[in-house]
């Protein structure tokens, strides 16, 4: 071990068998234990007393430099927004587990590769936070500092830098409250941290360089298209969903083909997209009600969980259904009376699919008319997340609100590609 420390790249020798990766601290009471972080993001641990040999393959960067970044000054301008997750992290080789940069701006000292395309004009760090730690609150930040960029004459494009879990709720809520977008959009991510050898920062920042100044003006999510580091694939903001808990290409875009197909220094269009038009107002219209729920229906759930929304004054909710959008309605737990209970007192009750793929239809099995019949709104192929999201959203409209038909009426409008008339089959699986 002479001479290799934590955080240096490592290859493990057995007997029979060798393992590379990260090395890292060894827990202080278990002296005798050597943990490795491996490729794939997870971390194991190996007695020492195994292990023949312990081979260096490449020392840990130095940590503290100074971070100096040359940002060229004649190239395409655009705006870069920093929040964390991920992206945005670096490991500790004391717990192996990422955290975030002490300064985000250091992603770029890693990734000069970005400025290959584009200058940056204005960097905003908002807030820096796992995405499982934002709410309604931040998309309406986001969507704000977006808005303003967006209407910078200097600006191309935004790219907002996000972790991956639940990047797609943000992407939804920024396509639903930035409305008649002059310029691209761009959300990026990284499932592995920016300091590792198999980080998919790289890529994704480069190609969504080249998304935020090209001609497509909606609101993207760029990143690995498949699991090597050769192109990204754009999904339109409401039909993107993380599909894979750690593989590069987390996100796929569902029920219908992605925008387009992007390298670093090409990109190939594969549907239809609003084009820029820098004269183009962009509208802000981030309202958002709270009192919204997703819910996820079980065999056997109890339908006293709807109790819970009724009486804690929710005014929306969204069930993610089996199958067609199927929920218990012979069974001793059926929902169909608690769900006319709660339609008949004005909650707005959607129905989704946890198919995920898909479209739901009322129209096949009697249980879904039924359901129907109770007054839940049957939310066609619309993606759950994209869903709960969209509800708030309407429900966040007072002029709308007023009236049940009026809202489902919205529900049911196609606002921003959330709704797919004829789906893609090419595109229906990981
Ligand atoms: N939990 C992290 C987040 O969503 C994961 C990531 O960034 O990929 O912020």
């Amino acid at each position: 071990m002479k001479n290799i420390n934590p955080g240096d790249f490592v290859e493990l020798i057995f007997p029979n068998k060798s393992y590379k990766g990260i090395l890292l601290e060894s827990p202080k009471d278990e002296k005798g234990v050597i943990l490795l972080k491996l490729d794939s993001g997870y971390n194991i641990g190996f007695k020492k007393k195994d292990i023949s040999e312990i081979r260096l393959i490449k020392k840990a960067e130095k940590k503290e430099e100074k971070i100096e970044i040359k940002i060229p000054q004649e190239k395409p301008k655009i705006a870069m927004i920093i929040t964390g997750g991920t992206i945005a992290s670096k490991l500790d080789t004391k717990t192996g587990a990422v955290s975030p940069l002490t300064k985000p701006e250091e992603f770029f000292k890693f990734y000069p590769k970005i400025f290959d395309k584009v200058s940056l004009e204005k960097i905003i760090v908002p807030f820096t936070k796992a995405s499982e730690d934002m709410d309604f609150k931040d998309w309406k930040k986001i969507a704000k500092i977006t808005y303003n960029l967006l209407n910078n004459k200097e600006i191309k494009g935004v790219i907002i830098t996000h972790g991956t879990d639940t990047l797609h709720y943000t992407a939804s809520a920024l396509s639903f409250f930035l409305q008649n977008l002059n310029k691209p959009v761009i959300l990026t991510y990284s499932q592995r941290s920016i300091d590792r050898a198999s980080s998919d920062a790289n890529l994704n920042l480069q190609c969504s360089a080249l998304a935020s100044i090209s001609d497509i003006a909606e609101v993207l999510l760029v990143g690995h298209a498949t699991m090597n580091d050769d192109f990204c694939f754009a999904i339109l903001g409401t039909k993107a969903r993380k599909l894979h808990t750690s593989r590069r290409d987390a996100f796929k875009s569902v029920n219908r083909k992605p925008i387009a197909k992007i390298w670093p220094d090409k990109i190939e269009i594969l549907s239809e997209h609003k084009l820029r038009n820098e004269k183009n107002k962009v509208k802000l219209d981030a309202k958002f009600n709270n009192k919204v729920a997703l819910i996820k229906f079980y065999p056997g759930q109890n339908p006293d969980i709807l109790e819970f929304y009724h009486k804690n004054k929710y005014e929306g909710l969204v069930i993610e259904a089996t199958g067609l959008g199927h929920v218990s309605s012979l069974s001793k737990n059926s929902f169909l009376k608690k769900i006319k209970k709660l339609t008949k007192d004005g909650i707005i009750v959607c129905v989704t699919s946890q198919c995920i793929y898909g479209r739901v239809d009322p129209y096949v099995y009697s249980n879904g008319r039924e359901l129907e019949k109770a007054g839940a709104i049957f939310l066609e192929d619309m993606l759950s997340e994209t869903a709960f999201v969209k509800l708030g959203w309407i429900l966040g409209h007072k002029e709308w609100k007023k009236n049940k038909q009026i809202i489902k009426q919205k529900m049911l409008t196609n606002f921003a590609g959330e709704i797919n008339e004829r789906l893609d089959e090419q595109f229906h699986s990981l």
